[in-house]
């Protein structure tokens, strides 16, 4: 059994290489963002200024076509507008993006397409019940130690495959920061919460003046003994984490920060530099990934994307499984896909390397670790237990 598992595996790996070589090509198709029509004339001070990326971000179907040869798919996506959640895409992904090929990851996260609007009966607009367990605006509270502060709804991109998009999009929003009030008198008077995670939205939209008002205050609070940001910016907008902002956040540590990351190609020279500069500050860096269909529900890109993250100091924390959010049927994965990627992940690799694989329980559960099933049986003061290679163990307690 084991010689023919040790073929399999020759085989996968076979298989992997090849793969590979296909990823190789794909990143050598990668332009410089001056081979773009769009931007052949952006001086690179411009294309370094996270203000000016922002103001030229892509929104109209014109404009991407300037980018990318459209699909018709993509076409009949940009013809309609979905909720809130709008199309904007930074000139640093735009010029990521593969001109020629639809299923270019970088393409199929920011580009809507006609299936978003194919609903599918279990498909909800608040599938993680968020809304129903705010005690305040803009916060969230599910665990007993922790709360969720949703300090924006913009992003600099919005990813097609978003659960908050009932939320976010380019709409206006109030700047005042007593925005926050009822939701920081509610921390304040819980005594039980010592851990909050500001999120969106993005949070590093936001002027480095608002952001740190918001998390001085957070900071007051005695009993808040962790503080987290939630953030994708360092993937879709890198320029923005600037030596300013960095210094700035580094005066209220321990901050923890949690990127959203979904492939290996998305960590660039440009994205790595953000991290390290994050990471040199002394923040604890996280990645959550979504399992998307087609984009990283293969084991072996999975592992780059890992081995990636720990070359950059950023700990691989969580694999979502896609929300049953409406309209993201064509992103979501059977549950054994995601599955079968930590049993091809754990004892394979380093275990740092190994996200929990979680499914945030629909109707307001929380997040439910998945994962193979290590335990066989177990007897009064008896475990039978296999390995990550099958082989079965008995444990005496
Ligand atoms: C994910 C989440 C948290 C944080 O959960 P951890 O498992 O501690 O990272 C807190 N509140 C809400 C509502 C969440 O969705
Ligand atoms: S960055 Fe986060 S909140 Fe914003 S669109 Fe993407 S998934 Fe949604």
């Amino acid at each position: 059994m084991d010689k023919l598992s040790s073929n399999t595996n020759l085989k996968i790996e076979n298989q992997s290489v090849q793969q590979e070589t296909v990823v190789t090509r794909q990143i050598k198709r990668i332009r410089d963002y001056q081979q773009i029509s769009l931007y052949k004339d952006v001086n690179p001070l411009d294309w370094e200024d996270w203000h000016w990326q922002l103001k030229n971000r892509i929104r109209t179907k014109e404009e991407l076509a300037e980018v990318i040869k459209l699909t018709p798919e993509e076409g009949e996506g940009l013809k309609k507008a979905s909720g809130r959640l709008s199309l904007s895409i930074t000139p640093y992904w735009a010029a990521l993006m593969d001109p020629e090929d639809a299923n270019c990851p970088f393409r199929r996260q920011a580009v809507p397409v006609a299936q978003e609007w194919i609903i599918s009966p279990h498909e909800m607009v608040d599938p993680c019940a968020e809304d129903r367990d705010s005690p305040a605006p803009h916060l969230v509270h599910r665990y007993p130690d922790r709360v969720l502060l949703l300090a924006t709804e913009h992003c600099a991109m919005y990813c097609r495959h978003c659960t908050r998009r009932r939320l976010v999009g380019e709409h206006q929003e109030l700047k005042s920061a007593s925005r926050f009030d009822q939701a920081i008198e509610y921390i304040k008077s819980n005594k039980k919460v010592r851990d909050v995670l500001i999120s969106g939205g993005d949070p590093f939209i936001l002027e480095d003046e608002e952001i740190e008002s918001l998390i001085e205050r957070i900071r007051s609070i005695s009993h808040v003994e962790l503080l987290r940001i939630g953030t994708r910016i360092p993937v879709s907008l890198p320029q923005r984490i600037t030596e300013k902002l960095v210094l700035m956040l580094k005066k209220y540590s321990p901050l923890w920060v949690s990127i959203h990351f979904n492939h290996p190609k998305e960590i660039s020279k440009r994205c790595k530099i953000a991290c390290e500069m994050l990471a040199d500050a002394g923040m604890p860096l996280g990645s959550q990934t979504v399992l998307l269909k087609g984009i990283n529900d293969r084991p072996y890109i999975m592992k780059r994307l890992v081995h990636e993250l720990i070359k950059i100091r950023v700990r691989p924390y969580y694999i979502y499984q896609c929300d049953p959010v409406r309209g993201t049927q064509h992103f979501r994965t059977p549950v054994a896909t995601g599955i079968n990627i930590v049993e091809k992940l754990r004892g394979y690799t380093s275990g740092y390397a190994v996200p929990t694989y979680v499914i945030d329980g629909p109707g307001g559960g929380g997040k439910i670790p998945i994962g193979p099933n290590y335990i066989l049986s177990q007897a009064k003061g008896k475990y039978v237990l296999r390995n990550y290679k099958g082989k079965i163990y008995t444990y005496l307690e």
